[in-house]
């Protein structure tokens, strides 16, 4: 296996490293068989990455279990979790993806020293008092939509809190977390505290879930693998479980609403990251007395996004991220148009060459229509009309998902009040997709059990324990 990246400095090319990386160091996953990962421009062999086993998550326990034992874990994480990483790596930083992580591990580094307890006051014989405990060793589960933000937003606040741990990232975009850690051990992180296995979910990604001396997994996913996640953690050692999960965002737009930032966010909102976003606002709602002049703006501002090559200047919309997932997003258009939906925007595939979907847009919807209940992850939204605030706060709430939802008013007290009955984890308020360190993002109902960022993740990766001391 070769291990690490090197650049070929004539040429500029880079090897890629096949190897897990565990305990500070490269080592050839499990049965020496690999991934391919493909490139989604061209749907081209990029690299091949190592199919680790569930031996390779047993030996990064072991490493975890013992950094956490002896250099991370025992002492008060001082540590400047932020220097490890940003002095490095974001250094040539231009996307959303990379300046955003930078900020979320500078904030959580910011946490490594204000995690303290409090003291309870009961009677003048007693003394009680909390203290905020590492859990030890926690596994953690990332998708593929973001490989950096969710490894940064995972990372962050378990290092904070003097946690070790075993990361699978996404089979599909893997080189990112291991890049990162090699970059965080090269800047001083010791062995074992960060290890990442690479492989598939039913078995690294279940070896996690399932060991018995991992205390705690976090998830980021689908809902029906978090369903899966949470079986498992149950049936092995009851591990805490906090789970991110899907969505089926709505955006609302009122007849009082700026239609210019309207039409930009909900444009922002259904095809950043050509909607393979978990909070994607993919169902549109448009009050009535403004829906067709709002249509007639919103396909002039869709036709206006390019696709292309995204490593190009200018190009909004790239391919969606494999075969698999552009199959899946292609059967939900023909569902939708077959069904009797009409696509008046896109609707097929873009180009003959790597995995490109027009950014689509379905009406003629029912709420019992596949493309308006599931979540599609991919550039395909619906717009809808409604009639009034009671109408609308129906129908937005009549879905198992409640990750975020959005709202446009220049009223703000409507705003306010549709938003506080909306069930979501999220409610944006003229704007969306609107994420920030400091500011928890979690969802209601399927969408997802636990916060992250802010000071709630901080309590996922803590636990707490109770002195009472008799004077
Ligand atoms: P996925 O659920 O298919 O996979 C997520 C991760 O779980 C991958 O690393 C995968 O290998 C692993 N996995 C798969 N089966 C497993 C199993 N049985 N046991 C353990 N691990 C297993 O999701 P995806 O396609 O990678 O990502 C898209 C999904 O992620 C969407 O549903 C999206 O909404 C969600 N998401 C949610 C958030 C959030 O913050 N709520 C953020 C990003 C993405």
């Amino acid at each position: 296996f070769t291990h690490s990246f090197q650049t070929d400095l004539f040429t500029g090319k880079v090897n890629f490293p096949t190897g897990v990386f565990i305990n500070g160091e490269w080592r050839a996953g499990g049965d020496k068989t690999t991934i391919d990962i493909i490139n989604p421009t061209t749907g081209q062999l990029l690299t091949a990455i190592s199919e680790g086993t569930a031996k390779d998550v047993d030996l990064a326990v072991e490493a975890a279990q013992k950094a956490f034992d002896t250099v991370w874990g025992s002492t008060l994480p001082e540590a400047n979790v932020a220097e490890y990483w940003a002095r490095k790596t974001f250094s040539d930083a231009k996307r959303f993806d990379i300046p955003e992580s930078a900020r979320v591990i500078r904030y959580y580094a910011g946490w490594a020293d204000k995690n303290h307890g409090k003291v309870l006051e009961t009677s003048e014989a007693v003394l009680g008092y909390t203290r905020h405990e590492p859990i030890g060793v926690v596994g953690q589960i990332i998708p593929w939509n973001f490989p950096l933000l969710m490894f940064a937003w995972k990372v962050g606040p378990a290092l904070a809190t003097g946690n070790t741990i075993v990361m699978k990232p996404s089979e599909l975009t893997p080189l990112t977390a291991l890049r990162v850690t090699q970059l965080g051990v090269e800047a001083g992180i010791p062995p074992g505290v960060l290890n990442i296995v690479t492989g598939y979910g039913k078995t690294v990604g279940h070896a996690i879930s399932s060991h018995p001396s991992i205390e705690k997994v976090a998830f980021t996913g689908s809902t029906l693998v978090g369903r899966e996640i949470m079986v498992q953690a149950a049936k092995s050692n009851l591990k805490n479980v906090t789970l991110e999960l899907g969505g089926k965002s709505p955006n609302i737009i009122f007849e009082d609403a700026d239609l210019n930032i309207a039409v930009e966010w909900a444009t922002i909102g259904i095809f950043f990251n050509h909607g393979q976003t978990c909070c994607a606002g993919s169902r549109i709602y448009v009050q009535e007395s403004i829906y067709e002049k709002f249509e007639q703006k919103f396909l002039e501002r869709i036709k206006q996004i390019k696709l292309g090559d995204p490593l190009r200047e200018g190009v909004n919309q790239g391919p969606q991220v494999c075969e698999q997932q552009f199959n899946r997003i292609m059967s939900y258009i023909d569902d939708g148009k077959k069904s009797g939906a009409k696509a008046i925007i896109g609707g097929k595939r873009h180009g003959t060459e790597g995995y490109f979907i027009e950014p689509t847009i379905f009406t003629d919807t029912t709420n019992d229509m596949r493309i308006v209940r599931e979540e599609i992850f991919g550039p395909v939204g619906v717009l809808v009309k409604f009639k009034d605030e009671e109408d609308i706060i129906k129908v937005a709430n009549d879905t198992v998902y409640g990750l975020a939802a959005a709202v446009f008013s220049q009223n703000i007290s409507r705003a306010l009040s549709v938003g506080h009955r909306l069930k979501a984890g999220t409610v944006w308020v003229n704007c969306c997709n609107q994420l920030f360190a400091q500011i928890p993002f979690g969802g209601f109902k399927q969408s997802g059990i636990g916060r992250e960022l802010g000071e709630y993740a901080i309590a996922n990766y803590t636990a707490v324990k109770s002195v009472i001391v008799r004077i």
